[in-house]
C-alpha cells in the first residue's frame, strides 16, 4: 500500500487534516522540505487520511497498478487550488474545507507557515449571495491559504473587527492587515487594489 498526495488541489500545510489523525506517523509534516511526506513503511492502510481529507486529495493505493492509474489521473487532473474557492466573500460557506471554528484559529491561521487569508463572518453578517464576490477571483492569483471563520465575540474584540464580514491577512501569526465590511461584486476593484495594498 502506498500513499499518494494530489498536490494541485491540497494546501499542503503542516495543520493537515490526514497528519492530525494518522495513528502511525507514515503521513507527517516534514519540517525541512517544508512539506507534507509519507513513510510508506508505517502506513498500516486504516485510509483516516483519506477519509480526513476534505478535499479528497489523499489517496490510498492497494497495489501498483491502482498506483499507476491514480498517479496518471493526479498528472492529468487540470484543477489548481483556486478551482476549490467556491465561496463568496461576505455570503453562506459552500465548501466546508475552507471552514474552521474559533479553535482552530492558533493552529490553522497563526501558526501557518503561509499567507493566509481569513474571512471572518457571524450569521448576521451573511450578504446576498448572488451579489457577493467570488474568493476564485479575489485571491486566485495569489499564493494563499484561505480559511472561513465564523467568529465569536471574544476574538472579534482580539482582532478589533469593527465590522463583519471582514478579511484579515496573517503572515507567521502576524496580522498584515483587514478589510472589513461587504462589497458587492461591482466593488470587486476597489477590493483588488484593498488586498494588493496588504499582501504586495
Ligand atoms: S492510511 Fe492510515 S497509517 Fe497510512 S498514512 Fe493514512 S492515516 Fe496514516
Amino acid at each position: 500500500m502506498s500513499i499518494l498526495i494530489n498536490f494541485k488541489i491540497c494546501d499542503n500545510a503542516k495543520e493537515c487534516n490526514g497528519v492530525a489523525v494518522c495513528p502511525t506517523g507514515a503521513l507527517y509534516w516534514n519540517a525541512e522540505k517544508k512539506s507534507l511526506s509519507i513513510d510508506n513503511k508505517k502506513c498500516i492502510s486504516c485510509r483516516k487520511c483519506e477519509k480526513n481529507c476534505q478535499v479528497s486529495a489523499i489517496h490510498v493505493v492497494r497495489d501498483e497498478k491502482e498506483y499507476a492509474k491514480i498517479e496518471k489521473e493526479l498528472k492529468e487532473d487540470p484543477r489548481k487550488m483556486s478551482d476549490l474557492f467556491v465561496d463568496r466573500y461576505g455570503a453562506q460557506p459552500i465548501h466546508p474545507a475552507f471552514l474552521i471554528s474559533d479553535d482552530k484559529f492558533q493552529l490553522e491561521v497563526l501558526e501557518s507557515d503561509k499567507l493566509v487569508a481569513v474571512e471572518c463572518f457571524n450569521d448576521d453578517s451573511i450578504a446576498c449571495l448572488l451579489k457577493s464576490i467570488s474568493i476564485k477571483r479575489l485571491l486566485g492569483d495569489y499564493p494563499i491559504k484561505y480559511r472561513k471563520m465564523m467568529i465569536s465575540g471574544e476574538l472579534i474584540t482580539k482582532l478589533k473587527i469593527k465590522k463583519l464580514p471582514s478579511l484579515l491577512f496573517f503572515k507567521r501569526g502576524k496580522l498584515l492587515g483587514k478589510i472589513e465590511g461587504y462589497y458587492a461584486s461591482d466593488k470587486k476593484d476597489i477590493l483588488v487594489e484593498k488586498i494588493k495594498k496588504i499582501i504586495g
